[in-house]
């Protein structure tokens, strides 16, 4: 009752349909990536939600997330796809979590903490194709495909490697770190060994390389309904999941002259109508929206104005607008007729999806509906 009228209504069925329509697309095993709390719609939530409907396997970037859902009961396979430090690989095993390797050394702390701990690590191989990130170059990763395929206290599930221009239909790039990846790859078959689980495609991928599904995609932001970037091709039928919703918490008329928030930076020419909503740019809604965002009120698009402030921000209904107290703001999503999309929102604010996404923060309470009825 005493909770913030802001909030984030996370769709549960849409990321289902979401899940489904990419399952059909590619007809191979998804490793959904629920990193930056699953793309700011709640890391434990999503991973249950994604696990009842029997996802494959999660990817996340860091230890911590992968200990948040061992700690939350998730018992699918966890892969932590960030660079490791030796300290960490303890925790790893003890927690179940398959590790990201990407050159001899980080093999060789593995192998000692599995070795001490009586555990056999599992494992996958990152070669580098062309991120200049984490990985041992395609070009040199012979001798780590040969120390891990020979370890006995390492088991190799997977290699892996990440596309950098994915997102761009007409790039070659991809093409080259395609090559690139199979040349690592033949290594194994070169050496006898298995070929583990190759995996390569990201969003961009998964919507514009065929070629680099291979035997297991790695989606993330198409998941939540989000293309990787506005030109993207909409060949999969997804949809957001995220809403971002508060409520008008204050109502005045502004006049004439009289400036609007931080820095004086907005006044009316004319006697307005201006509305206050309770959230700022320390929940994670971008500053750089100060007169240049739009929300929707009684299904129309009104523009903000003034600078928005850490914990509210002023909208301009103009002289004749009608908004009650409690009346809904929609940040993000749809209301009436209107929908603000997550990539409107980056645009104006001069940034990607990805990054309005995950910075919007805990302060935000987050709502799930949908499939707790369908289930
Ligand atoms: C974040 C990430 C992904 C998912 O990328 P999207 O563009 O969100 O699909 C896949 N693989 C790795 C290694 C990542 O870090």
């Amino acid at each position: 009752m005493f909770q913030r009228p802001t909030r984030i209504v996370v769709d549960l069925d849409a990321l289902g349909g979401n899940l489904r329509a990419i399952r059909q697309h590619v007809g191979v095993p998804v490793m959904a990536i629920v990193k930056a709390n699953a793309y700011g719609h709640g890391l434990v939530p999503v991973a249950h939600h994604l696990q009842a409907l029997g996802v494959e396997q999660l990817g996340v970037a860091f230890v911590e997330e992968g200990l948040a859902l061992r700690r939350a009961g998730i018992t699918a396979p966890i892969l932590v796809l960030g660079g490791i430090l030796g300290r960490q690989v303890a925790q790893l095993l003890q927690h179940d979590l398959e590790i990201t390797v990407s050159s001899l050394d980080k093999l060789r702390r593995v192998e000692a903490a599995a070795e001490r701990l009586g555990r056999k690590a599992v494992i996958h191989l990152k070669v580098d194709t062309g991120m200049e990130r984490i990985g041992v170059h395609s070009y040199s990763c012979g001798p780590l495909i040969e120390a891990a395929t020979a370890s006995t206290w390492c088991e190799v599930k997977g290699v892996y490697s990440h596309l950098a221009c994915a997102d761009d239909p007409a790039s070659p790039m991809t093409a080259l770190q395609l090559a690139r990846f199979h040349e690592a790859c033949a290594h194994f078959t070169r050496i006898g060994a298995p070929m583990p689980i190759r995996h390569l495609a990201n969003s961009g991928g998964v919507l514009h390389f065929p070629d680099t599904w291979l035997d297991m995609v790695r989606p993330g932001i198409m998941l939540y309904g989000v293309l990787p970037d506005p030109e993207a091709q909409r060949n999969v039928p997804i949809r957001p999941a995220l809403s971002l919703v508060s409520q008008v918490v204050y109502l005045k008329i502004v006049q004439a002259g009289h400036s609007v928030g931080y820095g004086a930076t907005w006044a009316p020419s004319r006697d307005t109508r201006v509305v206050t909503v309770p959230i700022g740019y320390g929940d994670g809604y971008p500053r750089a929206l100060s007169n240049c965002g739009e929300v929707l009120i009684h299904g129309q698009r009104r523009p903000i104005v003034g600078r928005l402030c850490m914990d509210q921000f002023m909208v301009d209904l103009g002289p004749e607008g009608q908004a009650h107290i409690e009346d809904d703001v929609v940040l993000i999503g749809r209301q009436g007729d209107e929908t603000i999309t997550i990539e409107d929102v980056a645009a104006r604010a001069g940034t990607i999806g990805y990054e309005i996404l995950t910075r919007l923060n805990e302060r935000v309470p987050r709502e799930y509906v949908g499939a707790s009825q369908s289930r």
